[in-house]
């Protein structure tokens, strides 16, 4: 997208590229790939940092059930988009749904402040395509276990959207334009939250709320949801137990399951990446699952791929 080339772009230009990326993700896509060495870029990572810091803010906003709401809401409907839609729909094509449909969940999975659909999926693939080995970004038994939680989204070299993993994802210029305005959404999300609780707070004073305070538990539902999602690539890793003898060390664990709506059962997936289901048994519990067939019985996502015969009959035959 950028018109500029590689050769244009002298090193001195780095430092407000990176602050043009706060804005416009996109910005210096075609440049050469940065170094894979495990280096934090601290420009890019002030808005990130801040996040986290403004949760403080609770300090003096207080609280009120209507925050709590507002910031459990939140938590599971983004939940949702990431596990069923950016995860399950984008990552790997596991259901099918209309356009429309495929961009509300691009919308909500991006009001997750996760990146955008085409980042998240990119990365993501290239998980299951080098999982545990030198080459994948968030190994926690190959680059340690901060650096597969939080630390390899700091780093340059994964900075840009790796658009040659997702080319069936860029023929929608509505994902391609949520992925490289990623921050139009969040701070749209914010700014209605602001709104919203401003409101409440002038035409229902009894409530206790205000617009700063369901700005900072929105942030803190963020901030915890986005912990939350990580730990699939970090703990989910190295804590749990392994049905299947993959080539990777990924766990299933029954606690992530719970905080991730389904995804805790990681070694499952890692096995069969193709099926919509991460539970594979009755009693794994699989939220996002059931709310994907509940909404393929009144039409909005339809073909959800099973898990084949064959892969639960393998755990069969192991059992016995
Ligand atoms: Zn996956
Ligand atoms: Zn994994």
């Amino acid at each position: 997208m950028s018109p500029r080339s590689p050769l244009e772009a002298p090193p001195r230009k780095v430092a407000p590229l990176a602050f043009l990326r706060w804005i416009d993700s996109w910005a210096g896509i075609d440049e050469p790939a940065a170094s894979t060495e495990k280096r934090v870029d601290w420009p890019r990572i002030v808005p990130f940092a801040l996040l986290h810091v403004a949760c403080l803010g609770v300090i003096w906003v207080g609280w009120s059930p209507v925050a709590v709401a507002v910031a459990v809401a939140l938590y599971v409907v983004r939940m949702f988009a990431i596990t069923a839609f950016y995860h399950r729909y984008f990552s790997h094509r596991t259901f099918k749904t209309s356009r429309a449909l495929q961009f509300l969940f691009g919308v909500l999975g991006n009001s997750a402040v996760q990146r955008g659909p085409l980042w998240w999926a990119a990365h993501h693939r290239e998980h299951h395509l080098h999982s545990d080995k030198e080459e994948d970004t968030h190994s926690p038994t190959r680059h340690g276990f901060f650096w597969s939680h939080v630390g390899w989204i700091t780093a340059k070299h994964n900075f840009p959207t790796r658009r040659e993993r997702v080319k069936d994802l860029l023929k929608y210029p509505e994902l391609c334009f949520l992925d490289r305005f990623d921050i139009v959404v969040p701070i749209a999300m914010f700014a209605g939250l602001y709104g919203l609780g401003a409101w409440l707070g002038a035409a229902y004073p009894e409530l206790g709320t205000s617009g700063l305070q369901l700005v900072v538990w929105g942030m803190l539902s963020t901030v915890v949801l986005f912990h939350a999602t990580f730990t699939i690539n970090s703990l989910a890793h190295v804590w749990g137990t392994r049905r299947f003898q993959t080539t990777d060390t990924s766990r299933n664990n029954w606690f992530l399951a719970i905080v991730t709506l389904g995804e805790g059962w990681h070694n499952n997936h890692h096995h069969y990446q193709g099926s919509v289901r991460q539970g594979f048994r009755w009693w794994e519990y699989d939220p996002s699952y059931y709310a994907l067939r509940a909404m393929s019985w009144v039409g909005l996502v339809w073909q959800l791929n099973p898990v084949p015969a064959a892969v639960l009959e393998k755990r069969l035959e192991k059992r016995a």
